[in-house]
């Protein structure tokens, strides 16, 4: 196991290790959902889970994360992307003010922060939203799911 006084090397290998563990979480995340594990697929997911950490993109943001890469893409490659694996159950697609799309990797129902200021999505704890009624679905219909995006804006903006 780890020993102390670790070289540089191991300071290296240790870099390496941590992108195999990436590119080995991408690999099994799309491999979940059934999707060939193509080179932009691979980078977008690594970008997307590889930490084991939930996020929220815009497709321009992982759009500009892919170019802080060595493997860029093109932003059309990320909204192909982003949308196969929203279709994939990968991702659930969060839409605010009708334009902007969320991508978020946590796709169990939860409510969101929107932040006015500066355009960001957070989660809000979500166990903090309670719906004592919903209308009933029309005919022929279910209700699939309810977003709830909750607006902040800076108290000082007035
Ligand atoms: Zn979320």
């Amino acid at each position: 196991m780890a020993q102390k006084g670790r070289s540089a090397d191991s300071a290296a290998e240790q870099g390496a290790d941590e992108r195999s563990l990436q590119s080995l979480r991408a690999g099994r995340w799309l491999g979940a959902a059934g999707l060939r594990p193509t080179r932009q697929r691979m980078l977008l997911a690594e970008l997307l889970i590889g930490d084991g950490q939930d996020r929220h993109v815009t497709a321009e943001s992982l759009f500009e994360a892919a170019a802080g890469t060595d493997r860029p893409v093109s932003l059309a490659t990320v909204y192909n992307t982003l949308r196969s694996f929203t279709s994939a159950g990968l991702l659930s697609e969060i839409t605010v003010d009708g334009t902007r799309s969320y991508f978020d990797t946590n796709t169990h129902d939860h409510p969101h922060f929107f932040w006015e200021d500066d355009g960001h999505l957070s989660d809000a704890p979500h166990d903090s939203v309670h719906f004592s009624a919903l209308p009933d679905a029309p005919d022929g219909a279910e209700i699939a799911r309810v977003d709830v995006v909750i607006r902040l804006r800076d108290r000082r903006r007035g």
